[in-house]
């Protein structure tokens, strides 16, 4: 972190600290959420996953990808929630992969990790729209930027993705467009979680 200081020079640096600063309190968030469920904050974020992702992305090597861990670090996890009884693994309809799936306890314990980041999106609403979209396409452009710096590892963001044209328009409200859904983009639809999306070549 840097001293205290103001000036178009050291904007960047302190957007820099800002964002650790985001980082460092959303973390703690996560800490304190798993541990109230008597977990770690890597199995709430499995156990959220679950909750919600397609059967395809619900394995082992596609959740490490996602969550930037090794294989055995998140087969470590889901061993331990299998243990407590919140997940299961059966194979899949190839026979290939063990799919991993959510109990009944399981899904109950998904439904009150859910509201986890309720204090960030409670700020959040206090903003003006117009401020929140802006937000909005700034975040998804710096984390872009940094996913083909290999910084950020799976991302299904309009930013990653090979439909999406940047400055297309000359709407400020819309500048981008989708190539796939062939229509503007507004920044405040600028998906961060797209079925549609396919990765832009690096
Ligand atoms: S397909 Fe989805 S992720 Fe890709 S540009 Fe269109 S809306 Fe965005």
């Amino acid at each position: 972190m840097t001293g205290d200081t103001t000036g178009e020079a050291d904007l960047d640096r302190r957007l820099a600290d800002a964002v650790e600063r985001l980082g460092h309190g959303l973390r703690s968030l996560a800490q304190r959420s798993a541990r109230a469920q008597g977990l770690s904050p890597l199995q709430q974020q499995v156990v959220l996953a679950l909750s919600w992702q397609p059967a395809a992305r619900r394995e082992v090597n596609a959740l490490a990808a996602e969550f930037d861990v090794t294989t055995p670090t998140l087969s470590d996890a889901v061993r331990s929630l299998e243990h407590k009884e919140l997940l299961t693994r059966s194979p899949s309809s190839d026979g290939r992969r063990r799919l991993l799936t959510l109990t009944g306890r399981g899904e109950e314990v998904a439904g009150e990790l859910s509201t986890w980041d309720e204090p960030l999106l409670t700020a959040l609403a206090k903003l003006p729209v117009a401020d929140r979209a802006t937000t909005l396409g700034s975040l998804l452009h710096l984390i872009g930027d940094l996913h083909r710096r290999g910084v950020v590892s799976v991302v299904r963001m309009c930013t990653t993705c090979r439909f999406f044209r940047p400055d297309a328009h000359e709407d400020p409200a819309a500048p981008h467009h989708c190539d796939l859904l062939r229509t503007p983009l507004p920044l405040v639809e600028l998906r961060t979680e797209c079925p549609e999306h396919e990765q832009a070549a690096v």
